[in-house]
Formats: C-alpha cells, structure tokens, sequence
C-alpha cells in the first residue's frame, strides 16, 4: 500500500483501538466501530508558505494531511473550489461577510468527489475490481466516475426518488445501477443483500469505508488558506450522513494543532424540518439521534433518517459552540431562489438548506454583526433544475 509519512493507521472511535490500513479496510475488526485516519502529527512539516508555492489545482495539494500521496490517487483534480464574496446575502442575513464554498464546480457537481477520490484510490490500493454502495444519488454517480477513472467496477444502489441525472449518469459511467422503490433505507436494504452474497465487492458507502470523510477534510484547508488564514466564525453545513461535517472539524482541530491557525469555526448543522434527526438530538441535548420515522423532503441529499455517525456530529457541533437548525422545504427552496436572483449563484436543492439553515440562524441572533459565515454549497444547482422550476410553478410563476 502507498500511504503518507504520517499516516500511521487507522482508530476506532468506539473502541480506541489502532489498526493497520493495510488489513483493516472498513469498519472496526473488533466492535464494528466507525475507522478514523490517524497521524503523526509531528511528521507532519507543512507551513503557510509552503501551501502557498503550490498551485490552487486539486484538494491532493494537502497531501501531508491525507492518507494516500497525490502521485497515488485517482484523481479528476478535485477540489480547489472557488469561495465566493456574498455582498448582498451578508448584508441581508447582518454579519460582516457571507462566503459560499462553491462545491457545484467538482467534477461531478458536487462535494462527493473529495470523498471518492479517497476511498476509490483505498479501493485500488487495496486491490479491489468492484466498488458498491448505496447512496441518495450523488455519491453514487461519483462513485461511478472514480470507478470508471479507475478501470473499477461499480454497482450502485439508488433510491427510485434519486434525481434523473444521477441515474443516467450512473449508466453513462458504465456503473452497474440498481433503482430501489422506496428510500435510501430501501436502497441500503438491497446493497446489503447484495454485498452479502458478492464478497469480493468492497464497499464505498458513508462511513463503512473509513476515506469519505477523510477526503472531504480538504473543504476546510481550502476555506481557511482561501480566507488569507482566518478561521471563518461559523460554517452552515446542510447535513445528511454528517461526512463532510465530521471531516471539516477534523480538519479545524489539524491546522489549530499544527500551529496554522488559532481557533475552530463554530460548525451548524442544518437540516429540512422534513428529516431532522441531528437537530432534534442536539436541541435535546442527546449523544447520539433517534431515528427519524417518518422522512420526508424534497432535500434527497439530506433525508437521512439514521446518520449512524451521530454522536460524532454532534460532537462537532458541541465542540466548536456550533448548533443545529432546521427549515422547512418551503423555506429551502425559496433560499434557493433568492441566492440565484440576488446573487447570481446557484444552489441546489439539499444544499439551500444551508442558506435557509443561515437565515434562521440570524433571526434567532446567533451570528454577530462582523461575523464571516461561510455557506457549503455541497452541490450545482442544476443537478435539482427541475425541482427548481417546479417549485416557481408551485407559485404561479
Ligand atoms: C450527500 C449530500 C449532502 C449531505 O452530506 P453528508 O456529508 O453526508 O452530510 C449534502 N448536500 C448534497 C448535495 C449531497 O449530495
Ligand atoms: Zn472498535
């Protein structure tokens, strides 16, 4: 296996115990636990100026923070999104800067690519000729582009309410597709079935391979260096299975404990009122959710009634005196538009509920006036075209 100096295995959170990356390749061997990237921190020699000598080309470029080096990955150039100055939405929301991460510009319109450029590169590394997984949609077709890339074979399981573009860009990719009547829980109902009579396939599913949320760590090295290294005061997240959440305030602690930065952003979790479970755990001051019984919104990226990755969330959240907010999909989808039309900028659907997430977080008070707030735009806008439309048409538009 290639991996990087530092990288020196990888921790279950349950357990604390340390395993080798080269035969542990998913979950916990012992507990089952979620596997967490663990470095030597003090192997680790990066500084402002060194980041600064290297083109702004692809999130490989922190590779000293990463498992597996840039001359080893499957790789698209990935990452290296652009954050752009919101001078409307700040003066509407009333903090000092508004700053969008704008994810839709990855190879496949969303930030899933940071995390299958990871785990499909573990996959190769590891040897494998077939990748699974069962996804809202756009994990999958990422999946299928990296595998493609790879020279893998992928077999994907989406839900039948996943979005047209990611089924037909699943086929496009040559991925084996499955379409699930039902929900995610369908989908990952069938992928289990799947996997337990192919045991050769080797999962890239959310926090099953230890890698996603490693590769989405790069979000927050980008947003702090593109920020001349100040920490933003608060990152709004629109959060499902908490990936990119769990990495990006990992990423905070690294660059605090490396001596690049001073403090951690306040992370927010926001999520449709339609399927909330991290909201309803961390306003009940829980560890981990309950699973939320009825989903139902119109966000297919966040409705995800059983983030197996809770109590990590909501460590996050705690640990960076972030919060928790949900709106309705009415409210997201009106954010949506109003991002397009007063600033230019496109959101999709599940990822406006970052932008309503901010507007309710400003009307309760919790930002201050000089603030920066940076919005994760997790994916392009016109990956949910339709949906948009359509809800204009709801409005006799
Ligand atoms: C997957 C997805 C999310 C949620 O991501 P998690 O890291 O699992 O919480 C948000 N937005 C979009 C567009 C997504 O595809
Ligand atoms: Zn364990």
């Amino acid at each position: 296996m290639e991996t990087t100096e530092a990288f020196v295995g990888l921790t279950c959170v349950d357990c604390g115990e340390t395993f080798d990356p080269e035969s542990a390749t998913h979950r916990c061997p012992d507990c089952d636990g979620i596997l967490d990237p663990d470095y030597d921190y003090d192997r680790i020699d990066l500084s402002r100026e060194d980041l600064a000598d290297r083109p702004f080309e692809s999130m490989w470029r922190y590779e000293e923070l990463l498992p597996f080096p840039k001359r080893a990955a499957v790789s698209m150039d990935e990452g290296a999104t652009q954050l752009v100055e919101c001078p409307s939405l700040a003066d509407e929301l009333g903090v000092g800067r508004v700053l969008f991460k704008d994810e839709g510009r990855n190879p496949t319109g969303t930030f899933k690519d940071r995390g299958q450029t990871a785990a499909i590169t573990a996959a190769v590394q590891h040897g494998a000729t077939d990748v699974a997984l069962n996804s809202a949609g756009n994990a999958g077709q990422a999946a299928a582009a990296y595998a493609a890339r790879a020279g893998l074979d992928s077999h994907v399981f989406l839900p039948s309410r996943a979005g047209f573009t990611n089924k037909a860009m699943v086929n496009v990719h040559g991925g084996d597709l499955t379409v699930v009547e039902g929900r995610i829980g369908d989908a990952g109902a069938a992928y289990a079935d799947a996997m337990a009579e192919h045991d050769d396939w080797y999962s890239v599913k959310t926090f099953v391979t230890p890698y996603r949320h490693e590769g989405k760590k790069t979000m927050l090295y980008e947003v702090v260096e593109q920020n001349d290294w100040d920490v933003p005061d608060a990152v709004v997240y629109p959060t499902g299975g908490g990936v990119g959440l769990v990495g990006m305030h990992k990423a905070a602690k690294e660059l605090r404990d490396l001596g690049l930065t001073d403090d951690l952003p306040s992370m927010y979790a926001a999520q449709s009122s339609g399927c909330a479970p991290v909201v309803e755990a961390f306003e009940e001051g829980k560890d981990v959710h309950e699973v939320w019984e009825v989903p139902d919104t119109i966000c297919g990226g966040i409705e995800i009634p059983d983030p197996g990755a809770s109590p990590l969330i909501l460590d996050a959240l705690r640990e960076s005196d972030g919060g928790a907010v949900a709106t309705s999909d009415e409210d997201i989808l009106d954010s949506a538009v109003a991002v397009a039309q007063h600033e230019g900028l496109e959101m999709g659907a599940t990822c406006a509920a970052a932008a309503s997430g901010a507007w309710e977080l400003a009307r309760r008070g919790e930002f201050g006036e000089d603030d920066t707030v940076v919005l994760l735009n997790t994916g392009a806008g016109n990956k949910d075209d339709d949906v948009l439309r359509s809800h204009l048409m709801s409005k006799g538009v």
